[in-house]
């Protein structure tokens, strides 16, 4: 008993240290009593009674400052897993909160990390969706694996290495992300000693070596701010660092660093009241030494994502040696030592926390899951970003809305528009920065509030495009858009050419080509249906000529059903329709040289899909399908109309609004495009905002959509432009 009880005595001594309710205690004590009892005879491979354990890991969680609730968490940790609690059982004797934290960290423990890369994915995912509904339950699962890497000793030795490893690829990325870094450089340390004992001792043995004439120089540095700051009577406190011998052994190993680049950096913490502080402390330095150009970094008003804060500089000393300088407060000491586990020790452990406190901090703790959460549907992706440790490396902006979305460093809007809908991403028409319009190629910030400007008339992505976002995602759905739109475009393509070149062979060849029988005959070219065979004569990988070989050598032996019937019977109505259609090129189901008038809101042209409205006396008003003046409400009003192939020769008003990137010769360079097309240019309006975003409005007479797609898609190549857009009134 003896032992335990000075385990417990310390634990409470230190948690004293900073939870000052007395009543705080009753649930802290409630929980060890009940751990104890379940614990009862059960002893860990050090021969230690088991209790011993939740002891040290409620230890571990007073060295961050956790509060009451978590500590009994913590006591409690293992009993589910390891003495059969129910959560109904544990839920009745400590409430819904400290149950649940136990449950959570149970579940974790079931996770078995195996190192195939697919299944350590989905492990993590499991892990941090847990997390998600508390982050708690992380904090406790990281002291309970340091507790354990502190006793792996006992275990054999290949255990050893296989929990180090796992340690190493799961425990410290996740503690590392979550601004853990006291825990995490421990954990490092100690994984290190078992995997390559030899390594470990070697770069300890440099840095102890090392030690005693670096202590020389900071002391005399110390000594120097020192007199500095009491001459100010400004209140200080100086701190030491630690050492961490993995961060070094990974920089020698993997950078092939030397010892003496890495380690001849001297450093001092300064810990100052407030922020004011900070700064102040920071111009009494620069005034007294000089700083290394380029190596100030302010972290107070910029702080990591993260959320560490402190001010950098480097500064060469009295002595000439080079020293960094790290400034912060209290509090921001603690939110770099500890991370997430910082602000939730505050969140519990201070009652008299304003409401605006609470609210800063319940959205620090909003952040912190989100950051975790991150690309929960690609788990590969996620653990090559764990392995890789590049978190710093990633962007946090918001959207308009307050939500934290994390991109890798270098995305852009673009990555931004498809990440939150792919047809977001294929309608932006711009993009908008803390106010302000941004190129699509401009590069996210932390920080950044994002808002995508999207329209419906867009032509959607360019190809451009592709080269100027960084993420997987977003180029994948540009390249399917295109993939998808260039099928649509062969398979027209193909079809238009096989009418044209069987025209008059009509009679003849009806029924043929669209049989199974007859599409049979290009099986060797992998073409296995109809859609197949028209997109392979578009994209010219079949050429007409053999389409009518196969034609003319087929000796009957075809069903007698209707040729070709996909073309054959839209052929047909096609003549019906040109007998019918007004002048405006449009027919009319079932009317006879209708009264007919194209709207002058949404223009359409042939090609757009197109609906009629019948107007009172004044005949049908034709509008695009998507126009917004046509409404679902007047059902009664609405009227099939067709485009039909009288409308050769003729030509429509088309408006198009181009957007771009203000440059020289911007508005010459798009009005040659359009002449080079043979397209007829009526009006041109040009407006430049202090943006430098140009807006170009034209007004064109054009054939049908094919024609206006290709214009679209030349103007598109015209440098700087971004977007075009077909306006609707
Ligand atoms: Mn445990």
């Amino acid at each position: 008993m003896s032992e335990i009880s000075v385990k417990y005595d310390l634990l409470i001594q230190l948690a004293k240290s900073y939870i000052t309710r007395e009543e705080s205690f009753y649930v802290i004590q409630k929980a060890f009593d009940y751990a104890f009892v379940k614990h009862e005879n059960q002893f860990r491979k050090s021969g230690e009674p088991y209790i011993i354990h939740p002891i040290e890991v409620a230890i571990v969680l007073t060295s961050l400052s956790a509060g009451p609730t978590t500590i009994a968490a913590g006591l409690l940790h293992d009993v589910i897993e390891d003495t059969g609690v129910s959560l109904e059982v544990l839920t009745q004797e400590f409430g819904k909160e400290i149950a649940t934290l136990v449950d959570g960290v149970s579940k974790l423990g079931q996770l078995k990390f195996i190192s195939k890369e697919q299944a350590l994915a989905q492990n993590h995912q499991k892990m941090f969706l847990a997390m998600a509904k508390d982050i708690r339950v992380i904090i406790i699962k990281l002291a309970d694996r340091l507790h354990n890497m502190r006793t792996l000793k006992y275990m054999a030795r290949d255990r050893q290495i296989a929990i180090s490893k796992e340690t190493l690829e799961i425990f410290v990325p996740i503690a590392h992300r979550l601004g853990m870094y006291r825990l995490k450089s421990e954990l490092e340390d100690r994984c290190l000693r078992f995997i390559d004992p030899d390594e470990y001792y070697y770069v300890a043995s440099l840095i102890n070596d090392k030690q005693k004439e670096r202590e020389k120089d900071i002391a005399s540095m110390i000594n120097d701010l020192s007199t500095l700051l009491q001459d100010f009577h400004i209140k200080y406190d100086i701190k030491g660092r630690i050492k961490n011998i993995y961060s070094v052994h990974k920089k020698m190993r993997e950078k092939g660093k030397e010892f003496s680049e890495i380690f001849d950096l001297l450093a001092i913490r300064l810990i100052v009241d407030d922020v004011v502080t900070c700064y102040h402390v920071l111009g009494l330095i620069h005034a007294n030494w000089k700083p290394i150009p380029k190596r100030f970094k302010d972290y107070i008003a910029m702080p990591k994502p993260n959320m560490y804060q402190s001010l950098h500089t480097t500064i060469i000393g009295s002595n000439g040696k080079i020293f960094e300088v790290q400034i912060r407060t209290e509090d921001m000491d603690q939110v770099a030592e500890l991370g997430v586990a910082a602000h939730w020790a505050y969140k519990e452990n201070r009652n008299n926390t304003t409401e605006q406190e609470q609210i800063e901090i319940q959205k620090k703790l909003k952040w912190y899951q989100q950051m975790v959460e991150y690309s929960e549907n690609n788990a590969e992706e996620l653990v090559e970003l764990l392995k890789d440790d590049v978190f710093t490396a990633n962007v946090y902006v918001f959207t308009p809305n307050g939500d934290v979305l994390d991109f890798p460093a270098g995305s852009t809007p673009l990555d931004f528009a498809y990440r939150i809908h792919s047809e977001i991403g294929n309608k932006t028409v711009g993009a908008i920065v803390n106010g302000k319009i941004v190129p699509l190629s401009y590069e996210l910030k932390t920080g950044d509030v994002i808002e995508i400007k999207t329209s419906k008339q867009s032509f959607g992505p360019s190809e451009d495009w592709i080269k100027i976002v960084k993420t997987a995602h977003a180029k994948g759905k540009i390249k399917q858009y295109f993939n998808k739109q260039n099928r649509t475009y062969f398979v027209d393509l193909g079809k238009e050419m096989i009418l044209k070149s069987l025209e008059g062979k009509v009679n003849d060849i009806v029924g043929f080509v669209s049989d199974d029988k007859f599409i049979k005959k290009f099986s060797k070219q992998g073409i296995n249906n109809l859609e197949e065979l028209l997109y392979s004569v578009g994209k010219k990988l079949i050429s007409i000529q053999t389409i009518i070989q196969k034609v003319d050598n087929n000796d009957t032996g075809f069903d007698d059903k209707s040729i070709l019937e996909f073309f054959t019977e839209e052929k047909v109505n096609e003549r019906i329709k040109q007998h019918r259609a007004s002048d405006t090129g449009i027919y009319v189901e079932g009317l006879d040289n209708p009264q007919i008038k194209i709207s002058k809101c949404c223009n359409p042209i042939p090609g757009d899909v197109i609906t009629g409205y019948v107007t009172k006396g004044k005949g049908i008003t034709v509008h695009q399908v998507e126009c917004k003046n046509v409404t679902d409400s007047e059902k009664e009003r609405v009227i099939s109309v067709y485009w039909s192939e009288s409308t050769a020769g003729k030509k429509y008003e088309v408006d198009l609004k181009i957007t771009s990137f203000d440059r020289n010769n911007l508005l010459t360079d798009i009005i040659n495009t359009i002449n080079s097309l043979n397209v007829n240019l009526i009006a041109v309006s040009a407006n430049l905002n202090t943006s430098h975003i140009a807006t170009v409005k034209i007004k064109i007479m054009i054939e049908n959509a094919s024609k206006l797609n290709n214009l679209v898609v030349n103007v598109k190549k015209v440098k700087e432009v971004y977007s075009v857009e077909r306006i609707f009134k």
